[in-house]
């Protein structure tokens, strides 16, 4: 793909990345810093907004076919993170877009939920430690060459090193998520049938959201958050509803939260072998964690619900699950019954999550 007078956009590249290196290359006479600088403030979301009028006058000026740049440069997967929180990255990318090409670039890949390593050079991404701007690929590179410790970034407060050998789990489970995002059907390990994708993507995002959960004054977070982190989970000082806590958690969660949460994921559909959940449990036995396996009591660790409105509201979310036909995830939303009790919620409502079980398990 090339663009007559701009730099030619790399495989993976964001829009934002595109105008920033247009902005700072001597044969692209359209675009400068300064509309650049103006084009990221305007837009509300610089790397995928590619309908705003920002957007319209980036193209009007620089003589680009929007529809051309819109098929290029849309996200390939449907789970984005926040754009203030979008400051991982992989070290190694960078380096390499320095000696190629001479300038640092921002991938569209490092901007999914669902994707917290770099496929490509088989690491976790790190973070960078100012907000993003339109400079944003320079201020990766200058992280990536200053003195700060690195790998405290990788994670949020400790943990389980990123290294540890359920990467490798976690970077298959990351291609099965991609996977999703290409295919119309699918077939889940452990069953014959295909299933519908569509579907599949639903839940899969809603169960990354619920693991990924942010923690407010009344509610704890999402296991994948509260559960291998040495370090306190920040609260979030806003009264957010059950499902606007699993939005705001997931857009903002850090790679290494989402490792965790993809780990997780595994196991809730169950896509690892006794091998691979032996390797995790080993792996974060030796960081001095335990780590949970059983589908239903990851769902029991779910933030808790206060009160069965909120309850059968969640449980409502997950009821096209059953057409999955998949005994792990169901044992999994069977596990929210759990975090019910822990928080008493009442009877009625436990009534029908025993008319839904029966529907689920037919
Ligand atoms: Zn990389």
């Amino acid at each position: 793909m090339h663009f007559e007078g701009w730099p030619k956009p790399l495989i993976d590249e964001t829009f934002a990345s595109w105008l920033f290196r247009a902005a700072h290359s001597k044969n692209c006479l359209s675009f400068n810093s300064d509309q650049g600088e103006m084009y990221y403030d305007d837009s509300e979301d610089p790397d995928f907004d590619l309908y705003s009028a920002a957007f319209d006058r980036v193209c009007d000026a620089g003589g680009l076919k929007k529809e051309l740049i819109r098929s290029y440069f849309k996200p390939r997967a449907s789970l984005l993170s926040h754009p203030l929180h979008r400051f991982s990255f992989c070290r190694m990318c960078i380096r390499e877009d320095i000696v190629n090409i001479g300038m640092p670039a921002w991938r569209k890949s490092w901007c999914y939920i669902t994707a917290p390593y770099c496929l490509r050079h088989g690491c976790l991404l790190i973070v960078m430690e100012d907000d993003p701007t339109f400079y944003k690929p320079w201020e990766a590179f200058a992280t990536e060459v200053g003195s700060a410790p690195l790998f405290a970034y990788s994670r949020r407060w400790g943990g389980v090193p990123s290294k540890i050998p359920s990467a490798e789990i976690g970077m298959r489970i990351q291609k099965w998520l991609a996977g999703l995002d290409t295919a119309e059907w699918f077939t889940l390990s452990g069953q014959p049938e295909l299933v519908s994708t569509s579907l599949l993507k639903n839940i899969t995002i809603l169960t990354m959201q619920i693991l990924l959960s942010c923690r407010i004054v009344a509610r704890s977070a999402g296991p994948a958050r509260a559960l291998y982190c040495d370090g306190r989970e920040p609260i979030v000082h806003e009264r957010l509803t059950y499902k606007e806590s699993m939005n705001l958690g997931a857009v903002t969660a850090s790679p290494y939260e989402r490792m965790i949460a993809l780990l997780m994921i595994s196991c809730i559909f169950g896509l690892s072998d006794e091998n691979e959940k032996s390797t995790m449990a080993s792996a974060f036995r030796a960081s001095g964690y335990r780590w949970l396996s059983d589908a239903r009591q990851i769902g029991s660790l779910v933030p808790g619900f206060y009160s069965e409105q909120e309850y059968l509201e969640i449980l409502d979310l997950f009821s096209a699950a059953p057409y999955l036909n998949n005994e792990c995830l169901l044992s999994f939303i069977e596990g929210f019954e759990d975090a019910a009790y822990r928080n008493n919620v009442f009877s009625y409502a436990k009534m029908k999550a025993w008319r839904i079980q029966r529907r689920l398990r037919r």
